[in-house]
């Protein structure tokens, strides 16, 4: 496929360029961006895309055991399926030695197919963030991100393939949306680094001076913050939400309180889950606080702005009782100002609300850079000063292309990384096998390049 060009200056500025570019040249407003039950199979250059195979993720248990009846099984052995797969992340016939042996083939083959085969490793912080480059059953390329702490294992996971919400300072944004990933393709990254977690293959990082023993290895936390705009494919994070909460063997067990979902600010999809009976975290992907500003820098804002997605945010919150993430990229000159500090500190006072500072993530041929130090700390001095809550996030892999801002599933390794697998020959073109190409200025600023940080 060929990749959507990256915006240009004017694309970016101006209202009457499509904001989202399919491949195969549909245009749809963010947010009008297919809502499916299943696998979306937006179209590609020549036709269009298949489904991935139906894998035990995407089904709940009731599924599950209608689709092993459907095989002449009996439906018990949907629970010791789901076992396998939720409780010990296996998906091979010959770990499932509580099947008869003639059965396990059959069953696996239908309900445990490889949806996603790891194309490439990469490594860093001493082997603790572990960035795996996948290839789906159609080529399409998406990245997950494993970063093991003293105290916990977060997740960061893709939602989509590529993304159609075109930010300007995102690597994501600039190949365009391929497609939505269906939900066992996104459950299916978070098994793989449990997997690798129980396979000791991401060593402990033990908290510096401490001498308690190493936390178990599991993933305690998932983080919708890879490609895509989650709330784009709602249905299929949803449920992927749930198989990754609900309890073994109807899922993996994860707490819903450490599961993050961002946006950018679909307003209607945010309210709709915040009906949803979910703990979740919502993290919105603000980054300016004026709309003139997030005009240019989330071009979505243009259908919904501030105002409104704060609104938004807040209902999220009241229904929830969860603490609403505002995550606000620093770019030097940009969005650092000090009355963009106080303008946001006023909007956020009082309110149930945490804000993520992020050093933008620089990337190769990028005009835009993070901000200086002395103006990332007067930022946050002016946030504090209005009493919200601030933290500036770590740059963990920053290394590998793996920080916020840098999941652009490109084939090729950055130059500094060292693969821990090598790239598999493929007949397949890659998602987006060109580097981004660097995005040209919105109107009221200087240019970013590539960043992710949804
Ligand atoms: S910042 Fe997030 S929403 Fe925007 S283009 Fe990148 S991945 Fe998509």
């Amino acid at each position: 496929m060929s990749p959507a060009r990256p915006p240009t200056r004017d694309a970016v500025a101006s209202p009457a360029v499509p904001l989202t570019l399919l491949s195969g040249g549909d245009t749809v407003l963010p947010g009008d961006t297919p809502d499916p039950d299943g696998p979306t199979p937006p179209r590609e250059g020549t036709g269009r895309r298949g489904k991935p195979p139906r894998h035990l993720a995407d089904l709940d248990l009731a599924g599950r055991r209608a689709a092993v009846a459907d095989l002449g099984e009996p439906s018990f052995r949907a629970v010791q399926l789901s076992k396998h797969f939720f409780g010990r992340y296996t998906e091979h016939p010959d770990d499932m030695t509580d099947l008869p042996r003639t059965s396990r083939a059959a069953l696996a083959g239908a309900l445990l197919p490889a949806l996603l085969t790891a194309e490439r490793e990469l490594s860093c912080d001493d082997g603790t963030t572990r960035k795996t480059l996948w290839r789906a059953f159609d080529g399409a390329l998406v990245e997950s991100v494993l970063m093991r702490y003293p105290d916990r294992v977060t997740m960061c996971v893709s939602s989509q393939a590529g993304c159609g919400m075109a930010c300007p300072f995102c690597a994501t944004g600039q190949a365009g949306l391929t497609r939505n990933l269906s939900t066992a393709e996104i459950v299916a990254q978070v098994v793989a680094g449990a997997r690798l977690l129980a396979d000791g293959q991401i060593p402990d990082a033990p908290a510096r001076g401490s001498d308690d023993p190493p936390k178990p290895a599991r993933v305690s936390n998932v983080v919708f913050m890879g490609m895509g705009e989650p709330l784009a494919n709602y249905a299929n994070v949803v449920n992927a939400v749930r198989r990754l909460t609900d309890p073994v063997p109807e899922g993996m067990g994860i707490s819903q309180r450490s599961v993050t979902v961002s946006t950018v600010g679909l307003v209607p999809a945010i309210a709709k889950l915040a009906a949803e009976g979910l703990s979740v975290t919502l993290a919105v992907s603000l980054h300016a606080p004026d709309d003139e500003l997030r005009d240019t820098l989330v071009p979505v804002n243009r259908r919904w702005q501030v105002a409104e997605v704060l609104d938004a945010a807040w209902d999220y919150a009241a229904v929830t009782g969860r603490r609403v993430s505002i995550e606000y990229a620093l770019i030097k000159d940009i969005n650092d100002q000090a009355w963009r500090a106080d303008l946001l500190g006023s909007l956020l006072a009082g309110r149930l609300v945490h804000v993520n500072l992020i050093p933008l993530n620089p990337t190769p041929g990028s005009k835009w850079t993070a901000s200086r130090p002395g103006a990332q700390r007067e930022f946050v001095r002016r946030l504090e000063a209005h009493g919200v809550p601030v933290t500036v996030r770590d740059t963990r892999g920053r290394e590998i292309d793996g920080a916020c801002g840098q999941l652009a599933a490109s084939a090729s390794p950055p130059a500094s990384a060292a693969p821990l697998l090598s790239a598999r020959p493929s007949a397949s073109p890659p998602a987006s096998a060109s580097p981004p190409a660097s995005a040209s200025p919105p109107a009221s600023a200087s240019p970013p390049a590539s960043a992710r940080p949804s």
